[in-house]
């Protein structure tokens, strides 16, 4: 007889309690309620977590229903959020008009705009778990599991282990995929005052929008939450020195009148992509599986599918798949995020409304990248052709009903929208 999958975990480890490893936390406590199992949640206090990451999709919405006990419209103060309809593009493409990326359907579909470190806290609320404090030192995998070596704990077995430790410390090609057709690099993050008028009961309801600003050296992410109103500035550090940027960022913020702001961090990031994201008994997710640049805010909604696909697999399968299953949840998911990442580097495929150095780069020497970058022999999976094949449909004047039903990552409403847009 076939053995149900769920009944072979026994002892789950989460490392990490940034958002990917909090959605996980609080994902296994809710899928195994009931089951007489352990669940440890590992993380070092004296790593930070990276806390920006304010944008998401309306997938997070139900999930955070699900995972807490609160209604809807309480999750949504606790978070001192709003609802975001989407993304609002200003000076991007080659149509100069600005332009809205909805989420659909148009005006009713919402994720939140979110403070992250408020939703680490709300669920570990509804997640049962043993904490750990303490450094990991090695993941090593061993037969029907993982074992995880903790710098003052000792050595523990486990059956399945999250590893939620944030950016990979280098990234190497034998490992990752290297998605270098994405320009940027590095985020200058400041806090200025709220612009969203809130409620005296109940959650904010005015429709908000990420506005993601073309600036001469990248673009400027202005997330509205209800205590105050996040700016980035993305830029690439091998192009633009951080004086040139931090000047453009006073000139941007004088224009909209902000006087009164907070210097937080400068962030360097990688945009890659793990290659081996599972392998049936480690699950890489969150900044350790994948990233690329915030423009289209797919690192929460990376880490829920990634979540979501393993459990889903190892808890309703039987035991016995596990070996081959492995192979088809990693490819699915290796797939995926290359998609968003030919979805995200394409915005920059049109330029902007500056003809500057870093538009220049962006445009014709980064972006071209992609067809060696993501050719089929290189990530061992078919990103490329769907999204070329994405491109050639949303280029057509009459499309055939069927193809509305398509996805590259995204879907063709998404494509169709951002290529009406950019004017590609
Ligand atoms: C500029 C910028 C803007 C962003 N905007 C968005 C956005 O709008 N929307 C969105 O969805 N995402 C956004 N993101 C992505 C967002 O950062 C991620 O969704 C989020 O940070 C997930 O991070 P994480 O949980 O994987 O890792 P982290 O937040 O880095 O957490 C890592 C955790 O692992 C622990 N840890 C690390 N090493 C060890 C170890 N050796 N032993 C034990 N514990 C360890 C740390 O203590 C920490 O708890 C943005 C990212 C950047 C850089």
């Amino acid at each position: 007889m076939l053995i149900p999958g769920v009944e072979s975990l026994n002892k789950v480890a989460v490392i990490g309690r940034g958002t990917a490893g909090s959605i996980a936390a609080a994902n296994v406590s809710s899928l195994l309620k009931g089951k007489d199992f352990e669940l440890h949640h590992i993380y070092d206090s004296r790593i930070p977590i990276i806390g920006v990451g304010e944008g998401s999709w309306p997938s997070l919405v139900q999930h955070l229903d699900d995972l807490t006990n609160y209604p809807e419209g309480d999750v949504q103060r606790y978070l001192n959020g709003t609802r975001k309809y989407g993304v609002a593009f200003e000076g991007w493409g080659q149509r100069n008009q600005d332009f809205i990326h909805y989420f659909l359907p148009k005006r009713e579909s919402y994720g939140y705009h979110l403070a992250a470190d408020l939703m680490g806290e709300l669920l570990q609320e509804s997640t049962h778990s043993k904490h750990i404090d303490s450094r990991v030192l090695r993941i090593t995998r061993v037969e029907n599991g993982a074992e995880v070596e903790l710098e003052d704990h000792g050595t523990q077995r486990y059956d399945l282990v999250f590893d939620a430790r944030g950016f990979p410390k280098e990234v190497k090609s034998e490992q990752h995929i290297n998605i270098s057709f994405i320009p940027t690099n590095t985020a200058m993050i400041r806090r200025c005052p709220a612009v969203i008028s809130t409620a005296q009961t109940g959650p904010a309801l005015q429709h908000t929008y990420t506005r993601a600003i073309a600036r001469p050296h990248g673009w400027v992410f202005v997330i509205p939450l209800t205590v105050h109103t996040s700016y980035g500035y993305i830029f690439n550090r091998d192009i633009s020195s951080p004086a040139d940027v931090e000047s453009d960022f006073d000139k941007l913020l004088e224009s909209e009148g902000v006087t009164d702001f907070e210097k937080r961090t400068v962030i360097q990031f990688p945009n890659f992509i793990h290659r081996n994201i599972y392998d049936g008994a480690i699950a890489r997710i969150g900044n350790a599986a994948a990233f690329m640049e915030p423009l289209e805010a797919t690192a929460i909604v990376s880490a829920q599918l990634q979540i979501g696909m393993v459990l889903q697999f190892r808890c309703n399968r039987p035991h016995e798949y596990l070996e081959r299953d492995v192979k088809a949840v990693n490819r699915f998911l290796v797939n995926n995020m290359l998609c968003y990442g030919l979805f995200v580097g394409w915005h920059y495929s049109c330029g902007s409304v500056f003809e500057s150095d870093f538009w220049r780069y962006a445009r014709d020497r980064a972006w071209p990248r992609y067809l060696t970058a993501a050719a089929p022999d290189v990530v061992d999976c078919d990103a490329l052709r769907k999204f070329d094949e994405m491109i050639e449909i949303v280029s057509r004047s009459d499309n055939d009903p069927a193809n509305l039903n398509r996805k590259c990552g995204l879907p063709f409403g998404s494509y169709m929208q951002m290529y009406q847009g950019l004017g590609c």
